[in-house]
């Protein structure tokens, strides 16, 4: 018969705790890619990985890996989690409820001595919001999966001006090591991926529904320049429009 399984919701509250008292900005949360605030956050998810005896490693990047080990280690394993960094004056619960969730529950297979059958590893992974720092798409979540490609490494920082290779250099990580492909996750060794994280709409609040399921993710295309032909356009939009009215 299985144990009892549930989260421990006690390692959630005690760590979001930590995460507003170090992240608060006086209006939100502020944690800069490969700045101070999220390594602060990785530190504290860290020792209660540690804690909690998980297996940890860090990769070039300086993505963080935190394993309860499965009781076949050759099996693919199952990946939970999602980003520590935060826009500037962001809310409290975007990217930290992902790990933190991860984190609750392995704490919760360790109290019950659940041995899972493949290792579930919580993912904290880097500088995910591109728009805020860095102007490029996901660079930690490419660095993990050994897909960063070279250019991005030289991007700025919006903040700085200082390139993400510098940035990530500064925090005690290997960005030539990240150019040359070096990753701990093999898409071969992921058998499937869970990430939670608070809606950033207004559907499920308003329908007061608790949950909901992603069926479908949109692209981002970001573009360096653009000309706007408005008046161009409302001329062929009143012309076809008043020819079809016709
Ligand atoms: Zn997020």
């Amino acid at each position: 018969m299985h144990p009892n399984l549930t989260p421990d919701l006690a390692l959630a509250d005690r760590l979001f705790a930590a995460l507003r008292a170090r992240g608060f900005d006086g209006v939100g949360i502020t944690r800069p890619a490969y700045g101070p605030g999220e390594q602060a956050a990785h530190d504290l998810c860290r020792a209660e990985a540690e804690a909690l005896g998980l297996e940890i490693a860090t990769d070039p990047a300086g993505n963080l890996l935190m394993t309860l080990p499965g009781t076949d280690r050759a099996a693919p394993r199952l990946l939970l989690g999602s980003h520590l960094d935060s826009v500037a004056q962001g809310g409290e619960f975007d990217g930290a409820a992902g790990v933190l969730a991860g984190l609750a529950v392995l704490g919760g297979l360790v109290r019950a001595g659940f041995a899972p059958r493949a290792d579930i590893t919580v993912l904290a992974i880097r500088a995910e919001e591109a728009g805020a720092w860095f102007p490029t798409s996901y660079p930690g979540s490419r660095a993990a999966l050994g897909r960063l490609p070279e250019e991005a490494l030289a991007v700025p920082r919006l903040d700085t001006g200082r390139s993400l290779a510098a940035h990530m250099r500064e925090a005690g990580f290997d960005p030539d090591a990240v150019r040359a492909g070096a990753h701990l996750l093999p898409p071969e060794g992921i058998a499937a991926y869970l990430e939670l994280h608070i809606e950033q709409g207004p559907v499920l609040d308003s329908q007061e529904i608790p949950l909901g399921i992603v069926t479908g993710i949109p692209g981002s295309r970001r573009l360096r320049a653009g000309r706007v032909l408005a008046l161009l356009w409302a001329r062929c939009c009143r012309l076809s429009w008043a020819r079809s009215a016709r």
